[in-house]
């Protein structure tokens, strides 16, 4: 087996003792890589569209490209999608994906049809160290940050799983929602957003990319700045209180600080804050709730998104009646907050909000 580099920066391997993964690389470092081959830069352009626009898996395909070049290339580089363990369909049509990454380790994707496109729901560390009480993922704990060519990797997966069934819809829309904190791992997670944007890639639009934190103090600001994504808040506490119980290592940063910084976050014309906040039976769903919720967003331009919890096996939380969602609702609304309520989709497959776990179970590795 072909050993590979646990992340980019091609420059500190060279001259290649071990191989390159191509959907690692930056467009200037495959730009970099090609002239250090003695090819001409513009043939980075060209393996660049075979990468992302085509899904190429193997160098010597891109037939197109010179063949010295493929030659040359297929020596110091390949290209490595996560392999798909496990595919499940959710009754709703929701597919969730086990990858196994290169490494043993594995995490989990999700594809939610939508009304007239899907959405990928995407995966940025394995584990995560936020330690969130209702969440599986935290379960795990942290066990490492993925790398930028395996969080496009998802994104390659799920556009071809389409693709290759003749689905009429299109992968359309990217959250980031998955598996880990993506600002822990911001520097990937920034290569990875400039790859998605690239007009000879796969060309997605900032309106199309959601991110979303627990809020990580350091990177929330530059986030915005960077212009690359929508933000979605995960907020699921409405008092320091209880965010320090439900979700320890988010309330590490204290909420009025986290409100402080949101009321400086770079918004367009129009535009709000986004919050998630999963609704948890006797845990943060009473009118009370509701009524600190509002005061607490009372300085921001803010919307909530309401998502009723799904059980999940070994965690003690379980999802309010449906009156106390509406009672929740009602109160927001009727302060002028403006407010969704859904269910999450896949849930009969583990697939949900919070159920996340990327274990490979008997598949071994
Ligand atoms: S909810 Fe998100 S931040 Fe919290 S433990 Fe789960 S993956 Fe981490």
């Amino acid at each position: 087996m072909q050993k590979r580099v646990p992340s980019p920066g091609f420059a500190l391997y060279f001259p290649y003792p071990i191989m390159t993964n191509l959907i690692d690389l930056t467009f200037h470092e495959l730009e970099a890589l090609i002239i250090s081959l003695d090819e001409p830069p513009y043939r980075a352009r060209q393996v660049w569209q075979w990468l992302w626009q085509k899904g190429c898996r193997d160098v010597a395909a891109m037939t197109d490209v010179s063949k010295s070049l493929r030659a040359r290339l297929a020596e110091v580089a390949t290209i490595i999608w996560p392999k798909v363990a496990r595919e499940q369909v959710s009754a709703d049509g929701t597919v969730k994906f086990l990858l196994a990454l290169p490494d043993g380790e594995a995490v989990e994707c999700v594809l939610i049809p939508e009304r007239d496109h899907y959405t990928a729901c995407l995966s940025t560390q394995v584990g995560c160290a936020m330690g969130c009480a209702f969440c599986a993922t935290g379960m795990l704990g942290f066990r490492r940050n993925m790398t930028p060519g395996e969080m496009l990797g998802q994104v390659l997966v799920a556009r071809w799983y389409l693709l290759d069934r003749g689905e009429p819809l299109l992968l359309r829309n990217l959250v980031f929602m998955g598996m880990g904190e993506p600002l822990l791992n911001y520097e990937n997670l920034v290569q990875t957003l400039e790859a998605l944007h690239h007009p000879q890639g796969l060309d997605f639009s900032s309106r199309r990319i959601t991110i979303s934190t627990a809020g990580v103090e350091r990177h929330l600001l530059d986030l915005g700045r960077s212009g690359l994504c929508s933000l979605a808040i995960s907020l699921h506490a409405p008092t320091q209180a209880l965010r320090e119980t439900i979700m320890p290592g988010a309330a590490r940063l204290p909420l009025p600080e986290l409100i402080a910084l949101l009321a400086q976050y770079p918004l367009k014309p129009r535009e709000r804050l986004t919050f998630e906040y999963l609704l948890l039976d006797g845990v943060n769903d009473s009118v009370e709730d509701a009524r600190e919720l509002v005061r607490l967003l009372s300085r921001l331009k803010a919307k909530v998104n309401l998502i009723a919890y799904n059980a999940t096996p070994g965690l003690p939380y379980r999802p309010p009646s449906p009156e106390r969602m509406f009672a929740f609702q009602e109160t927001l609304k009727a302060k002028g907050l403006t407010t969704t309520l859904r269910k999450s989709k896949g849930a009969d497959i583990a697939a949900a909000c919070g159920q996340l776990r990327g274990e490979c179970g008997d598949l071994g590795d």
